[in-house]
């Protein structure tokens, strides 16, 4: 096994029936750089970007996350890069950064709602992005969209700063991506409006799931309800691969779910076109697409979405069939 790993390493993911499908690392700081080529990653899904602000004793500077940036996208370059822009608050705080005591903190202010409000630390990041931009493929995407209107509001930012930028002299390259998580069911459920929007999703499981179920994802005492596998998740996921397709955009994941092996054979089945997973998790999951032909999980993601009712019925049908 570690053998067949190896060799595909510097291996494209394609399935048994030849489709070429995405598999991405998500990362959280430059550090994960050296994990994401060991492990051959075709991309990075997602870099969380919270990180530069948890390890700093005060606001990162434009020129810190500059850098920052910048050496994830030269690393990667030509292969994209989806940063995702500041997702703090729920259960991330910043000591230099009070934010007010909540009842319900995932239900709170967090992510683009502080952005939004707070735009003088967006727009510090959203310049940084546009300079890094330069130096390879950047994507951008906004964390904990709930409505059209924010992500609106967020793009009319990121176009006022990129346009000061060029209007400096500052090169900025000109065919960034801006895409949104889908994270909160509204979104999900609104996903064939929102594709007119966005140039892509990323769906977002770990808290999809918890706002879909009202499980919170950390609390142990509700854990059984924590359930990638129920068919109204799988129901809510194959509406946005489909609401992207239509309008012609491209819909990844980049939750524990898109690296698991329950998982990946679903999504296959459903169309989804990008898997962005801990860089551990690329070499195991490319040789599970390997085995798969895209139409044989076509018909069982069919199956688990409209005549199963339970987690543990879908659990069952993938390792029968697959596993
Ligand atoms: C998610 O919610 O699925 C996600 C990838 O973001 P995070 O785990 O950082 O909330
Ligand atoms: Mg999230």
């Amino acid at each position: 096994e570690r053998a067949e790993w190896a060799k595909l390493k510097t291996a494209t993911t394609v399935t048994a029936d030849g489709k070429h499908y995405e598999l991405a690392a998500n990362i959280g700081t430059p550090k994960d750089l050296d994990g994401v080529h060991a492990n051959g990653a075709e991309a990075i899904g997602l870099y969380r970007t919270e990180f530069l602000y948890m390890d700093s004793a005060e606001l990162p500077t434009e020129d810190d996350q500059f850098e920052a940036y910048k050496e994830v996208l030269e690393s990667m370059s030509p292969k994209p890069v989806v940063v995702r822009t500041m997702d703090i608050g729920g259960d991330k705080h910043l000591p230099y950064m009070p934010l007010p005591e909540e009842m319900n903190p995932f239900l709170g202010y967090r992510a683009i709602r502080i952005s939004l409000d707070r735009q003088e630390i967006f727009r510090t990041q959203l310049r940084a992005l546009l300079r890094a931009s330069a130096f390879g493929k950047l994507r951008i995407m906004f964390p904990m969209i709930a409505t059209i209107q924010e992500f609106e509001a967020a793009k009319k930012i990121f176009l006022e700063e990129k346009a000061n930028l060029e209007k400096a002299g500052t090169k900025v390259a000109d065919d960034i991506q801006l895409g949104i998580m889908i994270e909160i069911p509204a979104a999900a459920v609104l996903a064939d409006q929102f594709a007119k929007h966005v140039d892509f999703f990323s769906i977002g499981t770990n808290d999809l799931i918890q706002y879909t179920m009202a499980a919170d994802r950390g609390n142990e005492h509700v854990s059984y309800l924590y359930q990638p596998y129920n068919p109204s998740i799988l129901r809510l996921v194959k509406h946005v691969i489909d609401a992207a397709h239509k309008e012609g955009k491209w819909a990844g994941m980049c939750g524990e779910a898109a690296g698991d092996p329950i998982m990946v054979p679903l999504l296959l089945g459903m169309g989804l076109d990008e898997y962005s997973m801990s860089a551990t998790s690329i070499l195991k999951v490319r040789s599970l697409m390997k085995r798969l032909s895209t139409t044989d999980m076509q018909k069982l993601s069919e199956v688990a979405m409209n005549e199963h009712i339970s987690n543990d019925q879908n659990k069952e049908l993938v390792e029968k069939n697959v596993h």
